[in-house]
């Protein structure tokens, strides 16, 4: 009965889905997405619910994960990616000409940018809102429509953007979906046209394989251990101060947080040392009691970093409260590379600093590992700057900062090899949204007679032309 009961309740959300995927299809069939002006007005109308939501959204990131109101308001940069879109999209829509080779005259040959159809955009609970709603403003600037699956981690969150959605646009354009794994599954049964992805490597897989039963390509935004190298030719305090923000913002629960330090035996205690004075300043005394320090999403994710933390010994925070899901900020040494602390994204504040005697043995661990979403360099040293970019390989690097490069729409932002698959962000974002179709086009009046048969004399003269 109980079975029968469950069974019934899957299939009724496997027909909603279907429902909304169908209704979404016949709207994108009608051509109502296509227009520039269509476009435009999608986006001012995100952009006005986005902002008419302010209080509830950070309301809703800071029930989810006790953000405090500086990082709650990061989410509110999707506002910033609206404005750009909204700026640009004209150029971005505009179709390239480009060259013929002279056999085709007269020919003109364009790229023109088409949207793909119907699109899912699925997400995690790390920073809830930004990315849903940042995916789904690359989707409406293509011309796309959309069905939006937020985490259910982060229930809060996912109400608001389900109400933003369901108020501000037409079902059969822009749709929300709540649920977790069942629904999940479900919406991945359904046949879409682009399946944009931003999650763990382990689910991500699941999500592609899904893909590849429809032949759906797919935007996969993953994680990965990110190191951080720490040469000794830096200023100290200042890279110090940009490591530890970049750590622990979000509890570190940041897809480009620093998983890890590599740091140059000659600096490694003042190093720590400036750790220890940095997290003193920042978030004082006693982080529990800071209103600056977030906490641990679910009981689940608690007991997962409180098991990681074995991997090494802790020689700062180390404090742990299941109750207030809190972890302290937390500097591990002594290391133990096979444990699961370094074998698994952190995604805590946990940090592993281990030490490195030659930069070949800090260059070696990184390429024993999959490629990272993000690599971090400290150093002014700028032929080992080049060392760095051109012997290992990651979604994107950052030389003597942490994460910042995310905030810049002019550059492209995803992983590579395990870290992910796509790029999105700015004008990055309507390109994976977008298929460029190539279009050739030639009149009548003039039609070369070299390819037609019968082709006697036709093969010599070819090979002179190509020889010119
Ligand atoms: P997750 O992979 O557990 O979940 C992401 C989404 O997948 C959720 O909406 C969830 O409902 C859905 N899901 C879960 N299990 C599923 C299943 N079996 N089948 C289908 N769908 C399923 O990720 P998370 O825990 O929400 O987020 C943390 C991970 O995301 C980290 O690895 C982090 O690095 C990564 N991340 C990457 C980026 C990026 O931009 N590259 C950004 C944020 C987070």
């Amino acid at each position: 009965m109980v079975q029968f009961a469950v069974n019934s309740e899957a299939s009724a959300i496997q027909t909603k889905i279907e429902d909304i995927a169908q209704r979404q299809r016949v709207y994108f069939r009608s051509g109502a997405t296509r227009s520039i002006e269509f476009r435009l007005e999608q986006l001012k109308r995100l952009r006005q619910a986005v902002l008419d939501r302010e209080a509830a959204i950070m309301q809703a990131v800071q029930a989810d994960l006790r953000k405090p109101d500086f990082e709650a308001f990061f989410e509110m940069g999707v506002v910033q990616e609206i404005d750009a879109a909204i700026k640009n999209l004209r150029r971005w829509m505009k179709p390239k000409s480009v060259g013929t080779p002279p056999e085709q005259f007269p020919a003109k040959a364009q790229i023109v940018p088409e949207p793909l159809g119907v699109v899912l955009i699925i997400g995690p609970w790390n920073y809830p809102f930004q990315l849903v709603i940042s995916p789904l403003v690359g989707a409406i600037a293509a011309g796309n429509c959309a069905l939006v699956k937020p985490s259910e981690v982060a229930s809060h969150t996912s109400r608001v953007v389900a109400d933003l959605i369901e108020t501000t646009f037409d079902p059969q354009y822009i749709a929300a979906i709540e649920g977790g794994v069942d629904v999940s599954q479900a919406v991945l049964n359904e046949k879409f046209d682009h399946i944009f992805f931003t999650g763990g490597t382990a689910i991500g897989k699941i999500v592609m394989s899904a893909a590849a039963k429809h032949l759906t390509p797919v935007t996969l935004e993953l994680g990965g251990k990110s190191p951080c190298i720490v040469d000794t030719d830096i200023d100290l305090q200042t890279a110090v101060k940009r490591i530890v923000w970049g750590k622990f913002i979000n509890a570190g629960q940041t897809c480009i947080a620093p998983d890890y330090l590599l740091v140059d035996r000659r600096i490694k205690p003042q190093v720590i040392e400036a750790i220890t004075a940095t997290l003193r300043e920042l978030y004082g005394e006693d982080p529990a009691n800071s209103p600056d320090y977030g906490r641990i999403i679910s009981d689940r994710h608690y007991e997962r970093l409180v098991h990681l933390m074995q991997g090494g010994q802790a020689i700062l925070g180390g404090q742990t409260n299941r109750d207030d899901r809190y972890i302290a900020p937390t500097v591990l040494d002594s290391v133990n590379l096979d444990s699961p602390l370094m074998q698994e994204e952190i995604f805590g504040p946990l940090l592993p600093v281990i030490e490195y005697g030659d930069i070949q043995e800090a260059i070696d661990l990184i390429l024993s590992k999959p490629k990272p979403l993000a690599l971090y360099l400290f150093s002014r040293n700028s032929q080992l700057q080049q060392r760095i970019l051109q012997e290992t390989s990651s979604g994107g690097v950052c030389l003597n900062e942490t994460v910042m490069h995310v905030g810049v729409a002019q550059l492209p932002f995803g992983g590579v090899g395990e870290s992910g698959i796509g790029k999105y962000h700015g004008k990055a974002s309507f390109d994976t949204f977008s298929h460029y179709k190539s279009v050739l086009a030639k009149p009548f009046w003039l039609d070369l007679p070299w390819r037609y048969a019968p082709y006697e004399g036709k093969l010599e003269q070819i090979k002179k032309l190509l020889k010119k």
